[in-house]
């Protein structure tokens, strides 16, 4: 090889690595989890916490095994945030207001253990006998106010979206037990600031809320079609995450995807546990099911 070519070579090469390095650097750079485009996070959801004991098949006191064990494994695989998506507590019976803020700051503090950033969503039991307001009290969202209940953030190439439907059908927020469980509403003044959050958005978005969107039974909000359609049209929403139906389940409505995590209360530990991790790419969503989770490939459109 001629001097000339080789020194032409090195720089080359020289040139490819530099920009190579910064790529890598770019992707660092992102965070845990993250890059430009993808994320991963981790979901549960129904953890129901109370150091009350079983009934059938919830198995209270047991939870705070199966979110160590959870926590565990997202702080190992350094998914990008964690979200639980309500019904993060329970009660005894009857009611103790004091007793239930106990159960929150312990299974609060077992999240916490999350090296990252931490949400949550509203479920109905989160009101059973304490406030929205005693709630946020305790159980924090990264960089979120803690007077919002229903909010957005950004990460990697994705917006997501909180909603809080523990509404009752006049527009009263769910308040220490006084409330029907399956009148579960997104109100009015919620869906106004939905559809400008959807408008504004330059990048694909995920939702979450605790009720489900799809279906027609008590565990079905009540104005879904209205919320449905306010997602439909922004044309930008890909797939809608839900608790509540312990059970689990799934369905496609025009091209969104609904998922619903099976309750993490449900079943003895360890045999039985529910939590999934999710990643995100710019055509793919895929979530690999813990325990008795369902794991699922789903395409974007
Ligand atoms: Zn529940």
């Amino acid at each position: 090889m001629k001097l000339i070519t080789f020194i032409q070579n090195f720089k080359v090469c020289k040139v490819k690595s530099i920009a190579l390095s910064l790529v890598v650097f770019a992707i660092f750079l992102t965070g845990n989890g993250t890059s430009a485009q993808n994320v991963s996070f981790g979901m549960l959801t129904d953890v129901h916490y109370a150091a009350i004991k079983d009934n059938g098949t919830r198995k209270y006191s047991q939870s705070l095994d199966k979110i160590t064990q959870c926590i565990d494994t997202m702080n190992q695989t350094k998914v990008g945030f964690l979200i639980e998506m309500g019904d993060f507590k329970d009660m005894p019976v009857p009611p103790d207001s004091e007793a239930a803020l106990g159960f929150l700051g312990k299974v609060e503090t077992a999240f916490s253990r999350f090296r990252g950033d931490r949400y949550h969503v509203l479920g109905n039991h989160d009101e059973d006998c304490i406030s929205k307001s005693q709630f946020y009290s305790i159980a924090k969202n990264s960089h979120i106010s803690q007077k919002r209940s229903y909010y957005s953030f950004q990460k990697g190439g994705y917006t997501f979206v909180v909603l809080d439907a523990c509404f009752d059908s006049t527009s009263v927020p769910y308040d220490r037990g006084h409330f029907e469980w399956s009148d579960a509403n997104v109100p009015v003044q919620e869906l106004k600031w939905l559809e400008n959050e959807l408008g504004h958005s330059n990048k694909p978005v995920i939702v979450f809320v605790h009720q489900l969107l799809y279906g027609n039974s008590k565990v079905t909000i009540k104005n879904a079609a209205s919320v449905r359609n306010i997602l439909e049209e922004s044309k930008k929403v890909k797939c809608v995450f839900h608790g509540h139906d312990h059970k689990g389940g799934y369905e496609r409505i025009n091209g969104i995807h609904y998922y619903t995590l099976k309750g993490m209360v449900e079943g003895n530990f360890p045999e039985s546990n529910s939590f999934a991790l999710v990643s995100l790419a710019k055509d793919s969503i895929r979530i690999k099911g813990y325990g008795n989770a369902v794991s699922m490939s789903l395409p974007i459109y």
